[in-house]
């Protein structure tokens, strides 16, 4: 058995070692993440410059490979064949924010995932609900189990062609987990805001900043399972066709 970890996060980022070590008792483990944080790049194709690739030691004395490519690059380049061990399953995370509703189009993380499915392979994104505010050190451990959980479970029984698993773990002891709920994506609620500032030149620059976004606790949802101290597993397609609007759609008469 042999599994691919990444991140978005980092090479250096705790929840990748966290996730990394926890899958080592699962098989071989191949790491190859990004020099520096994606976080929320989305889904990248580095294709106007050159990628390169050096190995690296991780915080527990393990080697792994790192690209200055985004994550979705650190997922191509060693299922393109730069490794050649054949991979059984990407995993990305652990990110230490959820990634729930809306945000899987801007994650790097489930991203990373995405392009395992498009490379043929199986690919889970595992992130971590932690609190907002949260000071120090991130607990990892759960999230990890979790994510090896769920790979177990896929390695044995296989998952329905050209799904991704996003999955999201509330920030508990194990034993207060409250169990598994297979979920779609619920409703992100952002608060994004402007903020125009000038810079010494005179010139203004922008951030896009505001408060963290929260989402509607709806039942059967990501968001509901997290409020509801159970593991959120939503199984995503790459295929966004809103199906219902195409018949709106072809009734539209154009001159
Ligand atoms: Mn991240």
């Amino acid at each position: 058995m042999h599994i691919l970890v990444t991140n978005d996060d980092g090479v250096q980022a705790p929840g990748l070692l966290a996730l990394a070590q926890e899958m080592r008792k699962l098989g071989k483990v191949t790491v190859f993440a990004p020099d520096h944080n994606w976080s929320a790049s989305g889904h990248v194709k580095t294709m106007e410059r050159p990628l390169r690739v050096r190995e690296t030691t991780l915080a527990d004395g393990s080697s792994a490979f790192m690209s200055d490519g985004a994550p979705s690059d650190c997922v191509a380049l060693p299922l393109l064949g730069l490794i050649e061990e054949e991979v059984d399953l990407v995993v990305s995370g652990i990110n230490p924010n959820a990634n729930i509703g809306h945000d899987v189009t801007y994650s790097g993380t489930v991203t990373a995932a995405m392009e395992a499915v498009i490379a043929g392979v199986r690919g889970i994104a595992v992130s971590l609900d932690s609190p907002e505010g949260h000071r120090g050190a991130l607990d990892y451990s759960t999230a990890a189990i979790v994510g090896r959980r769920v790979a177990e479970k896929i390695l044995a029984d296989g998952l329905p062609e050209g799904v991704v698993l996003n999955v999201n773990v509330p920030y508990l002891e194990e034993k207060e987990l409250r169990g598994y709920l297979v979920t779609r994506q619920g409703l992100r609620v952002y608060r994004d805001a402007l903020d125009q500032r000038i810079d010494p030149r005179g010139k203004p620059y922008y951030w896009i900043g505001g408060e963290s976004p929260t989402g509607v606790a709806e039942e059967g949802t990501d968001f509901g399972a997290l409020a509801e101290g159970f593991v959120s597993i939503t199984p995503l397609q790459l295929d966004l066709t809103n199906y219902k609007a195409m018949d709106v759609l072809k009734k539209w008469k154009f001159k």
